[in-house]
């Protein structure tokens, strides 16, 4: 089959540390062009904005949007206006009145939407999934701690509104259990810690609420010193399951059960050429309602300054 002609949108750390190479081994694509305002690719064209992108490049057919979420719908619209499909980094806007809007524009197109959830294809959440479907669900402990410093450095955009602070990783975690558990979570309580001079929290704890009560505890901190924490812990009457590594580890009752190698962007490439393809939407926001629930309900408190 002939290759899509994609463009990537947004020349940063996740363009660069994933989509690029996913794009480059998968031949289900042609990388055409890139646009961002000031980073460059080498060996393809470069354009400062979507704009001048697609008029430049006419025989663009979809576009990868690895921007910060807060210009993502801007970005999206005027691709799918002029007729393009998109895939989204997550989180897939920086409201939900956003994404209800895309959905409705590309229906209207009969576009390709992706809204992808890259912690969805860690190797051993499918695996997961199944083992539980046949388990009573007890508890579940969600701990998701890592160093800002490290792994978002020089990003500003995290800490201002709309950047969603400690959300941004915690959100993945939230992909994952909203994957993996029975629906529907709720949102109990919340308590959000904001640095004094951020506008988005460093910090987060949330209990959530399941089918029969089912309890499920969150703490997200961007605290975390020394080893990362990206743990799900998970309580059943057949055993206790241990995702760790972000999704990509499986233990139960102590024995690794599955423990596979990072292709997460890989699938998301994969599962998005039949989208295009076939011109269909894959929009799941059951993670991104339970953020907006967080920011809407969440008890308040301010902590001391954060400085990079
Ligand atoms: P980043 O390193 O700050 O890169 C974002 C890039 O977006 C910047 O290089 C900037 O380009 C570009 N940009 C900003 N406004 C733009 C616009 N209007 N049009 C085109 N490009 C624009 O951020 P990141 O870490 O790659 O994260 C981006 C998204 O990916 C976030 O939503 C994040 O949650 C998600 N993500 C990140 C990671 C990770 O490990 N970093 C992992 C998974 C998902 P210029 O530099 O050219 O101005």
């Amino acid at each position: 089959m002939r290759p899509i002609k994609l463009a990537v949108i947004g020349m940063g750390k996740i363009a660069r540390d994933q989509h690029l190479p996913s794009l480059a081994a998968d031949s289900n694509y042609e990388l055409v062009a890139v646009a961002s305002p000031h980073n460059r690719l080498e060996g393809v064209p470069n354009h400062p904005d979507i704009q001048t992108l697609l008029r430049e490049q006419p025989q663009i057919e979809a576009v990868s949007i690895c921007t910060p979420p807060q210009v993502r719908y801007d970005i999206a619209r005027y691709a799918l206006e002029q007729n393009r499909h998109v895939m989204l980094e997550k989180p897939p806007g920086a409201t939900l009145n956003e994404v209800a809007a895309l959905v409705d524009l590309a229906r209207e197109k009969r576009l390709a939407l992706f809204a992808t959830w890259h912690s969805r294809e860690a190797s051993a959440v499918e695996p997961a999934r199944q083992w539980l479907a046949s388990r009573k669900i007890r508890s579940v402990l969600v701990t998701w701690k890592e160093d800002v410093r490290v792994w978002h450095p020089g990003q500003a955009w995290i800490w201002r509104a709309g950047g969603l602070g400690v959300f941004d990783p915690g959100i993945n975690a939230l992909s994952i259990i909203t994957r993996i558990l029975p629906q529907p979570l709720v949102l109990k309580h919340a308590e959000l810690s904001f640095p004094a001079n951020c506008e988005t929290p460093i910090a987060a704890q949330l209990s959530l609420e399941g089918p029969q009560g089912l309890p499920v505890r969150a703490e997200f901190d961007f605290r975390q010193t020394g080893p990362q924490s990206w743990d799900i812990d998970i309580e059943t009457d057949g055993g206790r399951l241990l995702l760790s590594k972000g999704g990509s580890v499986m233990h139960v009752d102590g024995n690794a059960v599955v423990s596979a190698p990072d292709s997460e962007y890989a699938s998301l490439y994969a599962r998005f050429a039949p989208l295009v393809r076939e011109r269909r939407m894959d929009v799941d926001l059951a993670a991104f309602r339970l953020v907006a629930d967080a920011f809407m309900c969440g008890r308040r408190v301010t902590v001391e300054p954060f400085i990079e």
